[in-house]
């Protein structure tokens, strides 16, 4: 079946279940799914948008940890698909909930400290479980400054994981705010009793292997060849890749500086490489090209076939397979710490 046909038979599919379903995709998803998604969006956009959708199915078009963290906000009346659910986000893999609550807990006996947690969304339900119980929040990549500034004013210190770039960067930009990486491969640091008092926020040691591969030398390059260009890039990225940068900022955050630049102006952009294809094409007044082309794999295994088998199944009532469901007892403090996020933001806009 070539494209056309196919996307033909997703919105036959999806006429025949009434408005009754929706499809969010993620910014990083291929075109073809941006093309049939009802909702495209980073993160924070999708989580808070699912959860005042009136859709009782919705099929997240994402990796697994955002079609779990819908399933966690999900009325009871709702049902979260994912077209593959093999599609894991590395980061997500590399805060387990044993050793993060080891080292909490050590963290809070050796040095006697008021510890809260804060967890970017590419985690587990078991960690954002932990986060809730103990009155910590989610964040991401749009809103981790709010989030941590919401917490140092009530004079807290923060454990931030799972992605140490995003706590270091955030930090960075924030006035005489001391963080530190606490952790390297499940052992904690030991430092002594006056240098963790300096310490406002520990970090972990996960990062984004796709983030990652940016370097400083791929934005001189770019400057060289284009000195009229802006560097934008996402907070996932090393800090020397950050702190070249002319903006740096969320995936919705890039969309939106891009789609509101000059007619002819030039961007070099460090993100997911699906993503500034795309950005390029929706652009072709300006000029968009990628600090290098890092795809994110797991992001690209929803394609149009599953995303119809998932359709066709919903359809037959026969999609078990497909469905995300959470445990009950994870799900309680999972969603208070979601929650806690959606409100420190909206609080922070009034
Ligand atoms: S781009 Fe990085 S953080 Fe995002 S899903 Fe892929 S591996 Fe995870």
């Amino acid at each position: 079946m070539i494209e056309n046909e196919k996307l033909l038979k997703i919105n036959t599919v999806k006429d025949r279940l009434k408005g009754d379903t929706l499809i969010a995709a993620h910014h990083y998803q291929n075109p073809e799914i941006v093309k049939c998604a009802d909702l495209v969006g980073d993160s924070y956009k999708l989580a808070h948008l699912i959860s005042k959708s009136s859709a009782r199915n919705i099929i997240l078009c994402g990796v697994n940890f955002m079609a779990e963290s819908a399933a966690i906000l999900a009325r009871e009346d709702q049902k979260i698909f994912i077209p593959d659910s093999d599609a894991l986000c590395p980061m997500a893999e590399m805060a387990d909930i044993k050793v993060v609550e080891k080292v909490y807990e050590m963290l809070r006996s050796r040095y006697n400290i008021d510890l809260v947690p804060v967890v970017y969304v590419n985690s587990y339900i078991d960690l954002k479980n932990f986060v809730g119980r103990e009155g910590g929040s989610t964040c991401t990549s749009s809103n981790a400054k709010i989030i941590l500034q919401y917490y140092l004013k009530k004079n807290k210190k923060i454990l931030f994981l799972p992605d140490y770039f995003l706590g270091a960067n955030t930090a960075n930009a924030m006035k005489d705010v001391n963080a530190r990486k606490i952790i390297e491969n499940g052992e904690i640091e030991d430092f002594d009793n006056d240098y963790v008092k300096e310490i406002n926020i520990f970090l972990w040691d996960g990062f984004c292997p796709i983030h990652q591969q940016f370097t400083l030398n791929d934005i001189l390059v770019l400057r060289k060849n284009y000195p009229e260009i802006k560097v934008i890039v996402h907070p996932e990225s090393k800090e020397e890749v950050v702190n070249n940068s002319d903006y740096y900022g969320s995936t919705e955050y890039i969309y939106d500086m891009i789609k509101k630049s000059k007619k002819g102006s030039v961007w070099g952009v460090g993100t997911e490489g699906t993503f500034v294809q795309r950005l390029a094409l929706e652009n072709p007044d300006k000029k968009v090209i990628p600090l290098k082309d890092a795809r994110c794999f797991n992001m690209a295994k929803i394609n149009l076939d599953k995303l119809l088998d998932t359709l066709q199944a919903i359809s037959d009532n026969k999609a078990e397979k497909y469905q995300v469901k959470v445990e009950n007892n994870l799900k309680i403090n999972a969603s208070k710490a979601l929650n806690k996020m959606i409100e420190i933001v909206e609080s922070s806009r009034i």
